[in-house]
């Protein structure tokens, strides 16, 4: 997730500077310029998975059935698959997933494009 969200190096996820200061908590990084207190983040920060509790795995393992089904799965599907949870907190992942998945005013990929029969 670091590396993909900050290929050159860690960035401030507020104010995207450089100068941050990694903390002894894993995955938790400070930046002083924010303010005079430190701005704490993760890399979670601004993504469907900032403020939850379940691990990275099984909103992966959500975010691949989500993906990989034709029809998409249902909340109560989500929760059997994932093998723990309620139904209204695998409705709030596929939500949010969902959500982040809605077309965007990115441009269209360009160049060779491979894709599955999915
Ligand atoms: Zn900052």
């Amino acid at each position: 997730m670091v590396r993909l969200r900050w290929p050159q190096g860690v960035r401030c996820a507020r104010c995207g500077r450089a100068r941050v200061v990694k903390l002894a908590r894993p995955w938790r990084w400070q930046c002083k310029q924010c303010n005079k207190h430190g701005y704490r983040f993760s890399p979670l920060v601004g993504t469907v998975f900032e403020n939850t509790t379940y691990p990275l795995t099984i909103w992966f393992k959500v975010i691949y059935l989500l993906c990989q089904s034709k029809k998409g799965i249902r909340a109560l599907q989500g929760q059997r698959r994932m093998g723990s949870g309620s139904s209204r907190t695998a409705g709030s992942m596929c939500h949010r997933i969902r959500a982040a998945l809605q077309p965007t005013a990115r441009p269209p990929l360009r160049g060779i494009v491979e894709v599955d029969e999915t």
